[in-house]
């Protein structure tokens, strides 16, 4: 009897170790294949660093994790390989570091480099002193034609599927560290603002949440334009 019960824990173990093997196999087999779009989503904030805080206590961190998420099925669906900074709540940089901000943000940029995307975007969520003003709008780096490119088809996108009222346009920046040291073309979407009670409320419902996604979705696919990608790689029949 006593052997039995071993045998029963040793097929039990067996069976454990067969299902973690199978596990680490799952990752590696999400391989990108030749001639697929990589796009880098970059959560903002995270662990230590909320980002900025809402009227009512939402934190920016959360908001855009939750963001990146859907983004990441999203573009999944449309055959695009996404590669997260983050997919939890914790930020880039080891626990004893002197300066986590520095550390965090350095490793973002980091794993750019070492990916060479299409392109990265950036989810923020932005915050203002004064509480009327409201609506997503998207950063480039002043010096970046496609940067540009991006942000701009990003901004349409997003006027076009969340708030056609919104007019704020796509603007260059010279000072975010994200968008100032990246070869790729970058872009940072400020979804919406914490300091706006009616937005800060929306941008908590998953409905909303959706509606951002789906329009950045369609701005990255407009700027990528995988199905002209694959094209290029096989005959042109014009
Ligand atoms: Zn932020």
């Amino acid at each position: 009897m006593k052997k039995a019960w071993m045998e029963l824990v040793m097929a039990i173990l067996l069976l454990a170790g067969v299902w973690q093997i199978s596990k680490e196999g799952a990752r590696f087999v999400s391989q990108r294949r030749a001639g697929q779009a990589v796009v880098i989503l970059d959560a903002g904030h995270g662990g230590s660093d909320p980002g900025k805080i809402g009227v009512h206590g939402e934190k920016e961190k959360e908001l855009n994790l939750q963001i990146t998420l859907l983004l990441k099925k999203k573009l999944e669906k449309k055959d695009v390989f996404v590669i997260l900074t983050r997919d939890s709540d914790e930020g880039l940089y080891e626990s004893g570091s002197k300066n986590k901000k520095v550390q965090d943000l350095q490793n973002r940029v980091e794993l750019i480099h070492e990916k060479k995307p299409d392109c990265v975007v950036s989810i923020h969520q932005n915050s203002y002193t004064s509480p009327e003003v409201k609506g997503a709008q998207v950063f480039y780096f002043t010096h970046s034609a496609e940067g540009k490119k991006l942000a701009e088809d990003l901004q349409t996108s997003l006027v076009e599927g969340v708030d056609p009222a919104n007019h704020r346009m796509a603007k260059g920046n010279t000072s975010y560290y994200l968008l100032k040291k990246t070869d790729a073309p970058a872009a940072i979407v400020e979804c919406g603002f914490l300091s706006n009670p009616q937005e800060a409320e929306l941008l908590k419902s998953k409905d909303y949440q959706q509606k951002l996604a789906d329009s950045i979705c369609k701005g990255i696919l407009e700027y990528i334009k995988p199905d002209k990608k694959s094209e290029k790689t096989g005959k042109t029949i014009t």
